[in-house]
């Protein structure tokens, strides 16, 4: 049997066993039950392959996915905070750091398929799988161009990645083209396929099937450095989507009444950490933003009274700290974390939310797929 009617018939059994494991909702199922339910049928796992749930773009309806659901330092159970919609198969992309093109692979995504990209803000966990993107996806032969977005010096960021840190890479490609045959099915573009656009708070993008709006946030200490969160709207629902901020009137005005509110929500409350700079007192102060400017987040007490307060209907947090990750990983960040305060930090943290809100509460994990329309 050709291997990709092998891999067609296995994604179709591992589709039926998700939604009767799942009743349709393709979330939090563990990688045991489904290869319990695998073997029952036969289907083999295959080895190295993560048991998720897949996205389908080529059905009708929104999807949200989770590429990745951790914060700034390097930590191998998450990757950088980012995430996916998809409207009626179109991708929009909102952030792209550490291991989102794999995260999109991994949920049967095809980064080529990337249509929009929006950034919220340059620092270096939003970006830092951009370059990589970049020339991969030009490489690999994408034709049509990818309209990317995000406040103001995106533009600059871009022309940085491609032009600069990846010059010998364009030449490279330069090179190639010149001695590849002309009429090669997707021959690479002689240019980067890819439009990028500084923008402003307002409508970012809108289509018969949705819209993008954005509006700032409160994250970066230079008020003259813009972060921008985002809101999604189709007729199958809504979800806002917060990059990094402290609880600002952008993301109120963003999140009222939205059907799923992914925020960050990397800095823990006072005393749910034992030692580092998120367990000092000051670093909750608010107040003393202005003397000592430190980058903006918001905590989970704080989180959970923001999502009461504009009425979502479920809260994701994501871009969480690796309190629980491999040593090294709690070694490196360390100086903001202290020592891992242990599992049951997660605990706390849905506690916290859940006493300011009364919806559901779920702690992002990378490739969680929700479903909108269902
Ligand atoms: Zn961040
Ligand atoms: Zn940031």
């Amino acid at each position: 049997m050709p291997i990709h009617t092998t891999l067609n018939k296995f994604d179709q059994v591992r589709r039926r066993l998700l939604t009767a494991l799942t009743g349709g909702a393709l979330t939090g199922v563990s990688a045991l039950a489904v290869k319990q339910a695998a073997a029952a049928t036969g289907a083999v796992e295959s080895p190295g392959l993560p048991a998720n749930a897949l996205a389908d773009l080529d059905r009708k309806g929104m999807q949200l996915i989770i590429t990745g659901s951790g914060s700034a330092l390097p930590d191998p159970l998450r990757g950088g905070a980012s995430c996916a919609v998809v409207v009626d198969g179109t991708v929009l992309q909102f952030d792209c750091g550490r291991r989102v093109l794999e995260n999109l692979m991994l949920v049967g995504i095809n980064p080529m398929k990337i249509d929009h990209m929006f950034f919220t803000h340059m620092h270096f966990d939003h970006i830092s799988d951009y370059d990589y993107y970049a020339i991969t996806n030009w490489i690999a032969g994408r034709q049509e161009m990818v309209q990317v977005y995000g406040p103001a010096g995106t533009e600059r960021m871009s022309e940085g990645a491609i032009q600069y840190m990846h010059a010998m890479n364009v030449d490279f490609i330069g090179t190639i083209l010149k001695h590849w045959p002309p009429h090669m099915a997707r021959r690479p573009r002689t240019t980067p396929p890819y439009e990028v656009h500084d923008i402003g708070p307002g409508t970012a993008l809108e289509t018969d099937s949705f819209k993008v709006s954005c509006l700032e946030t409160k994250h970066l200490p230079d008020p003259s450095v813009k972060s921008l969160g985002y809101r999604v709207d189709s007729d199958y629902g809504s979800v806002a989507i917060s990059g990094d901020t402290a609880v600002s009137e952008g993301m109120k005005t963003l999140a009222k009444d939205v059907d799923i509110l992914v925020h960050e929500c990397v800095k823990p409350d006072l005393g749910m950490t034992p030692g580092g700079k998120f367990s000092l007192k000051d670093f909750h102060k608010e107040e003393l933003m202005e003397e000592r400017p430190q980058t903006g987040h918001t905590s989970p007490t704080q989180l959970g009274r923001l999502a009461s307060e504009v009425n979502a209907k479920k809260l994701v947090a994501y871009h969480l700290a690796p309190y629980t990750s491999v040593p090294a990983a709690i070694e490196m960040s360390s100086m903001y974390l202290g020592p891992s305060p242990g599992h049951s930090i997660w605990g706390e943290f849905v506690h916290a939310m859940k006493q300011q809100y009364d919806g559901p509460v779920i702690l992002a994990e990378d490739r969680m797929i929700f479903d909108l329309d269902k």
